[in-house]
């Protein structure tokens, strides 16, 4: 494993030359210094006035400033007193060379920053200790900055290529720091984020609440919850919220600011509140078979003496279809609960579509004999696909169902598959739903009925799970069976399509991709 303070320690082996700025305006006092230094292996450079000693503090940055006091142009003191209040060389170090006894410099030397004084004339020994020293120190704080730097740039590449939205905020929620992945939560750009107060990017509503958050986390703990919040579009999102307090290491009592994270939780509650809402229509659904089974098992029970042989025979009856529907409804529910938690198989093997389609028009004959009705297939010998035969099996059977279902006695029911090349002429051609599909080649199969047909306003809803046309109620069913339909077309790539007109028929489609096989 990495450590981060090896990767500095590496970082620092490199050879470094420590750099002294020797400021005289005299060449007899830089000449002395430079010979006094110059064995030390230092990096020597010269400075002889004072606006000249200012540009070279800045460019240079020395780790030591050997000041005369007595600068031509800008005295030694000036010099200082400027250095101090600049930002960027504040902290160079400074020792100034004064005459011997000259208290009243050294006192003003000392109010205006200088570090240490040397004296002139000078002490080697003295000189060179009082200068390693103090080089010394300055290069381990510039490594230090240089450290604290490097911690800084790396946290803030973690915190800019982090998948969580994090905002940094002053102690009054103002908005310091946003990064890119907070951008694309809010829609908020950082110029438009950067002094907000962090509460204006939340709801109006969370608004509030978010003010007791912050005074709860202004306590010193921090806040976990879910929230709505609402993007720049006006959108709402529901996040995954954590606002800590920000301490600094001075006061590890009092907060600066606040971290918040957050993470969009949207997909995960809509899923939560599809379920929600599929349980609470199970349970209705389940309910109405049950409660006209209990009522007609109750009447049956009281009134038994009274009824007439037909009569209890037709309750009979009516019991057992609405406990057949009860069982479609628990199967088809089951069905839908293994899709939605991937317990469905994605095996795919290679099989004869055509095939499946003429044994499940075979298999459905009976049904269709009983109301009178003509059931056909056209389809080529082969037509060779990957794909699960149990749930295509299911699918064809479903659409086949329907057909007969919602089509009165002496109708007319037609299955065509066939190979489907999509390209950019083919227009509708019969085919529902051509026009969204992409270019390629398509195992396409349609069943055609002349029944009851359903009307436009209800087709862009035939496919949800419980959807039911009003009208057809009368006739069993789940409004399941399209649902799991299209579920399992969309497990194997392909798409279904529906074109329907009342009182003259429906036809449904659905197209799978012919993969390279
Ligand atoms: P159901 O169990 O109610 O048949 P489906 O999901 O299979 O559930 O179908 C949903 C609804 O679509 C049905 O209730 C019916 O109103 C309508 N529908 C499906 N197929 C046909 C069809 N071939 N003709 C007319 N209406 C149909």
């Amino acid at each position: 494993m990495i450590e981060w303070s090896d990767i500095n320690r590496e970082h620092t082996k490199t050879a470094y030359q420590e750099t002294i700025l020797i400021a005289d305006g005299e060449p007899l006092g830089r000449e002395t210094l430079k010979a006094l230094l110059m064995s030390q292996g230092y990096n020597l450079t010269f400075a002889t006035n004072g606006p000249d000693t200012l540009t070279s503090v800045k460019s240079i940055q020395p780790d030591l400033l050997l000041l005369d006091a007595m600068m031509p142009g800008i005295d030694g003191f000036e010099i200082c007193k400027r250095l101090r209040s600049e930002k960027d060389v504040a902290e160079v170090p400074i020792i100034m060379v004064t005459s011997l006894d000259d208290d009243a410099a050294r006192l003003r030397g000392l109010e205006v920053g200088v570090d240490d004084f040397i004296t002139k004339p000078f002490d080697m020994a003295q000189l060179r200790a009082r200068v390693r020293t103090i080089t010394k120190l300055s290069r381990q704080r510039r490594l230090r900055t240089q450290e604290l730097q490097e911690e800084r740039d790396r946290n803030q590449a973690i915190l800019e290529a982090l998948g969580e939205a994090v905002i940094v905020t002053d102690i009054n929620g103002i908005i310091k720091y946003i990064n890119p992945a907070a951008t694309l939560l809010t829609g908020f750009t950082r110029d438009e984020s950067i002094e907000r107060d962090w509460r204006l990017l939340q709801d109006e509503d969370t608004g509030l609440i978010l003010g007791d958050v912050l005074d709860k986390v202004k306590t010193g703990k921090t806040w976990r919850g879910e929230i709505v919040s609402r993007h720049k579009s006006g959108d709402l999102i529901d996040v995954a919220l954590t606002v800590a307090p920000l301490f600094v290491s001075k006061d590890p009592k009092e907060p600066i600011g606040f971290v918040s994270v957050q993470r969009d939780i949207t997909p995960l509650k809509t899923a939560e509140r599809a379920k929600d809402e599929f349980v609470s229509n199970v349970s209705h659904e389940l309910r109405t078979p049950l409660s006209v089974i209990t009522l007609i098992g109750d009447n049956l029970d009281s009134l038994y003496a009274r009824l007439d042989d037909e009569k209890r025979r037709k309750m009979v009856r009516d019991i057992q279809q609405h406990s057949q529907t009860l069982n479609d409804l628990i199967n088809d529910v089951l069905e839908l609960s293994r899709i939605d938690s991937n317990r469905i198989s994605t095996a795919r093997v290679r099989l004869n579509f055509a095939e499946l389609a003429r044994e499940e028009t075979e298999k459905l004959q009976p049904l269709a004999w009983e109301k009178t009705q003509v059931l056909d297939i056209e389809s080529p010998d082969e037509l060779m696909i990957l794909g699960n035969k149990g749930q295509l099996q299911q699918v064809i059977r479903n659409l086949l169902n329907n057909a007969i279902k919602y089509t009165d006695y002496g109708g007319k029911i037609m299955c065509r598959c066939q190979t489907l090349v999509k390209n950019n002429k083919l227009a509708n051609d019969g085919w529902p739903g051509l026009d969204h599909l992409s270019v390629g080649t398509w195992a396409a199969l349609q069943v055609t009925d002349n029944g009851i047909g359903i009307s436009e306003e209800h087709l862009p809803f035939l496919f949800e799970r419980f959807y039911r046309v009003k009208s057809q109620q009368k006739i069993r069913g789940t409004g399941l069976g399209l649902a799991i339909t299209s579920e399992l077309i969309r497990l194997h790539g392909g798409k279904i399509a529906v074109d329907s007109k009342p009182d003259q028929g429906s036809t449904f489609a659905f197209y799978l991709p012919i993969e390279e096989i």
